[in-house]
Parts: C-alpha cells; structure tokens; sequence
C-alpha cells in the first residue's frame, strides 16, 4: 500500500528503497555538500490514530532514506528531515498527495553549510515519536491556541514594516527564541529595540511576557522565531495578555520565521522574492545587503544553523567575550552546572578543559 503511493508521487523506488539496495552506509559518505537538503516543516491537522501516523511516517522515511526527527500529535506535525535533494522532492510529492497531514503545507528547504564535514552536519538516524502538541508552551492546550494567533506577515510584508519603523519607539521585535538562539543572531532595525528574552526553554516564554508586560503594552508587537511554528502559540499568547483586541494593540507574527526572511536574500533560494530598493539600499535583489537579520539562524539539527546568512558574528566567548558563534568548534560545551549550550572559542577551550562539561 505504501510503496503504491510512493511510487504514484514519482518515487524512484527501486533505486533508493533501502530493502533493495545494500551499503546504505558507503553511499551515504560518498554523497557531496550539494546533494543533500534539510526539510523543515509543521503542520496543524487533526490526526485521530497517531500510532498508525507513526508507522506511515517511519515507513515513508525508511523507504527514502531519510533521517532526522518527527513529532506527530493529535493536533498535528512537526518536522526535520534530511536527505538526497532528489528523495526530499519524493517526500514532500507523497505528503502532498497524501492528504491527510495537511493543505497547503509550508516546505523549508535548506541546505549544508559549505566548508564543514557533510557527515557532521547530518543526522545519525530517524527518531519518530508521539509528542502531546506540535509545539509545548508549556500552557493547557487548549490555552492560547494557535488559530488566535497574531496577523501573519509575509517575509516581504515584515520587510517592508521594517522599512516604515526606523527609530519609531512604538515599535519593538520580540524573539521568541532560547538564549542560546538569540546568541548567534537576531533582527535589529535602528531605533528599534529587539525584545530578547533570554530564556532557557519555549515554556519560560509566557512568564517572561508575565514579567515584562509594560514592555508591550501600546506598542506595535512584531514576534519572529526560527521558522514560525513558536509565534503561532507565543503571539496567541501575548495577544491576549495585551488583551489586544479590546485595546486595539497591534501584533504581528513573521510567517515562516526567520528561515523564509532569509531566503528572500538567497541568490539560490526557491522563495525568492524582490526586496524594495530602499530596504536593499540599491543592492538588488539577492545581494543580502539591507537585510534586517543578522547573523545565523540556530537549527535543531545538527548543522546547529542555516547557511543562508549575512557573515556577522553576533555571538561572544562564553570565558573570554571575543566574538565567535560556532558551537560545534569541538565537542558541545555546555555549563557544568545548568547544562545550557555555551559558545567557547577554539583557545578557551585549550585553556579553561575544566570549566565546563564537554559531552
Ligand atoms: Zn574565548
Ligand atoms: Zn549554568
């Protein structure tokens, strides 16, 4: 049944179904920078059996060779795959055909950073589990949900809100993100301030907007995360603490998060779209200049993040402050104490071996 509808959606099932074909493992490391592409996607739907979810997706995966982490709940799905470009293609035809997870679904398409190990940067293996949401914000479920959310901006719409808000005090950007996020990158817009709340956890975020309230209140809200999946619930959420409707507040929440805005800049990107000439500075489209984004967008996957990126280096040596915003420049360093991700640079981490726990 399976196979039926992989091969209906264009499936090259003989070639890459791994019950067919041995050494999975060789091919895997022959495989170039350039052919493997990081997906990135969620999906509110209702899924009734979760279980049998749960053995389609592993089925479909397997069957594709691809690995990577999938989350399904009743509420919906939330996913990171990786694989061969051409398997990936497969993979998002059968989900789109298949219906049940979704219209019109929002595929983030990525790829490996150039210059790094390919075998780093993938993941060892295919980890499909039941979760009780698509994303915990660590509230009741039916709290706060995500069909409350914020007016959606299109990366383009964002930009161009950017473009009117300079120096304009009654706007502010609101990362959504943990610390360690925000660390390599974020927005910033002169004159306008970035909101980072420096949490440890998504779940810490509804007591941070608890606590910093006054922050928001009668300002124009613009909320941003890594590919949008957060804002849905935390604008939920700050729309109703600013009780936004009543007051007339304004909350806005980036669509596809940082992931689709940067692709705008993407010579290569699949979502390209044109960049008016006063927030690109004349540049043209493309060119990344004039974009409102600096640094890096972390991942949850093992590229740790995005290679769609401007350059800058936001983040600091957690032991001597110099600028560096690579976590994977050795093994993890995280505190000995709280277990948080911390940026150690290559020489404090020859210096200080005992100051951290190195996993
Ligand atoms: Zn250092
Ligand atoms: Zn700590």
């Amino acid at each position: 049944d399976f196979l039926c509808r992989a091969a209906g959606a264009g499936c090259a099932g003989f070639r890459t179904c791994p019950l067919r074909e041995e050494g999975e493992s060789e091919s895997r490391e022959q495989t170039s920078i350039a052919d493997i592409i990081f997906l990135l996607y969620y999906s509110y739907v209702e899924i009734n059996d979760v279980d049998e979810a749960i053995r389609w997706h592993t089925a479909v995966c397997q069957h594709l060779r691809l690995k990577g982490r999938i989350r399904i709940s009743h509420e919906g799905v939330n996913v990171v795959l990786e694989g061969l470009k051409e398997d990936v293609d497969t993979y998002m035809a059968i989900i789109r055909g298949d219906g049940r997870w979704g219209t019109k679904i929002d595929f983030k398409l990525s790829g490996l950073n150039e210059g790094r190990s390919i075998h780093e940067q993938r993941f060892k293996g295919l980890s499909v589990k039941e979760t009780s949401e698509v994303v915990s914000i660590g509230l009741r479920q039916d709290l706060y949900p995500h069909f409350h959310g914020a007016t959606h901006l299109s990366p383009q719409e964002w930009h161009e809100m950017l473009n009117q808000s300079k120096m304009d005090k009654n706007v502010v950007l609101l990362d959504t993100r943990n610390v360690y996020e925000s660390r390599i990158g974020k927005f910033e817009c002169d004159g306008v301030e970035t909101i980072v709340p420096n949490i440890r956890q998504f779940t810490d975020f509804p007591k941070f907007v608890d606590d910093n309230i006054d922050l928001l209140r009668g300002k124009k809200v613009m909320m941003y995360c890594t590919g949008g999946v957060r804002c849905e619930r935390a604008s939920a959420y700050v729309k109703e603490k600013l009780q936004a409707e009543r007051e007339g507040a304004e909350v806005f929440q980036l669509k596809g998060g940082i992931h689709h805005y940067l692709k705008m800049f993407d010579k290569d990107g699949e979502t390209e779209l044109e960049i008016s000439e006063q927030g690109n500075k004349g540049a043209g489209a493309g060119a990344g200049a004039g974009r409102y984004f600096k640094g890096k967008n972390f991942v949850f996957d093992p590229r740790r993040y995005e290679p769609m990126h401007d350059g800058n280096i936001l983040g600091r040596c957690h032991t001597c402050e110099k600028p560096h915003d690579l976590y994977d420049n050795g093994p993890e360093c995280r505190c000995k104490t709280c277990r948080l991700l911390l940026l150690v640079c290559d020489e404090c981490r020859k210096r200080h071996e005992d100051d951290w726990k190195v996993q």
